[in-house]
């Protein structure tokens, strides 16, 4: 049996077939997990998708998850006899998005717990440590407190449900606010949350555009799902400000994948 898992900054969730149950991220612990999963079923293979920097079978660093430098796949090789398959998330999503359109030229911003991407040109562009896409730590503004990469700067501190939590917390502002109420709210500080938000979102999309001129944008992540109404704002402003060559044939749209990075584990080592 294959056990397929997307571990997130905020959920573990995992199926083997068509049910997907979910755990906390701050509940879990894979060791305890596999401990208790194979006591009860046969495992020959478990593939994952992870929110953090992978390679080769090790997690390098994970902004939103503590766990650095761990050789999962080789751990759990020797602890259970299983084989392991490990990628990115945002990696794994681009696979899935990719397949369902037929589409050879796509990139993927998602903004959720943190701000990732991905780009697939008939093959997933992976750069030269499988770096490749980490939008959310290109250098954007200044912050007064910092991201999980380590730098006070990255465009995710303004455009990540992790960092507007930061910023909430550091300008003590209301934490029960959703992006939506901060945009409509009166008070200047709650709104620049979601203006701010915004901007960042639009100048993630329109450095893809620039950079990758891809054929497909998919503009996904739990913070645009949660809000349907970021979605259409967003594309509207990021086709007017891109640079007008590369907007002019991209079709942006929503993922087709309610969860691409848990669809996209199945196709890991095809
Ligand atoms: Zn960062």
């Amino acid at each position: 049996m294959i056990l397929y898992c997307d571990w997130g900054g905020t959920y573990f969730r995992y199926t083997t077939g068509e049910e997907i149950f979910v755990i906390e991220s701050k509940r879990f612990n894979l060791f305890d997990f596999l401990d208790h999963f194979t006591k009860s079923q046969s495992l020959s293979q478990i593939n994952i998708s992870f929110a953090g920097q992978v390679k080769n079978g090790v997690i390098l660093s994970s902004p939103n998850i503590t766990l650095k430098n761990f050789e999962i796949k080789r751990e759990v090789a020797e602890k259970y006899n299983i084989t392991l398959l490990i990628e990115n998330d945002l990696k794994c999503a681009a696979l899935a998005e990719a397949k369902a359109r037929e589409a050879n030229n796509i990139a993927l911003v998602y903004a959720g717990t943190g701000l990732g991407g991905a780009f697939f040109e008939d093959t997933l562009l992976r750069g030269s440590d499988n770096l490749a896409g980490e939008i959310g730590h290109i250098p954007y503004q200044e912050a007064p407190y910092l991201c999980g990469c380590g730098n006070s700067n990255c465009l995710e501190l303004f455009c990540s449900g992790s960092g507007i939590q930061k910023r909430v917390t550091h300008e003590n502002l209301d934490s029960n606010l959703t992006l939506g109420e901060r945009y409509h709210s009166r008070n200047p500080d709650e709104k620049a949350v979601a203006d701010d938000f915004i901007s960042a979102l639009i100048y993630a999309g329109c450095t893809v555009l620039a950079l990758l001129n891809p054929r497909f944008l998919i503009l996904g992540g739990g913070i645009l799902e949660n809000e349907p109404w970021l979605f259409e704002l967003v594309k509207k402003e990021i086709l007017k400000k891109a640079f007008p060559p590369a907007a002019k044939n991209v079709t942006i749209e929503k993922p087709i994948y309610k969860n691409s990075s848990l669809e996209g584990t199945k196709l890991l080592g095809l």
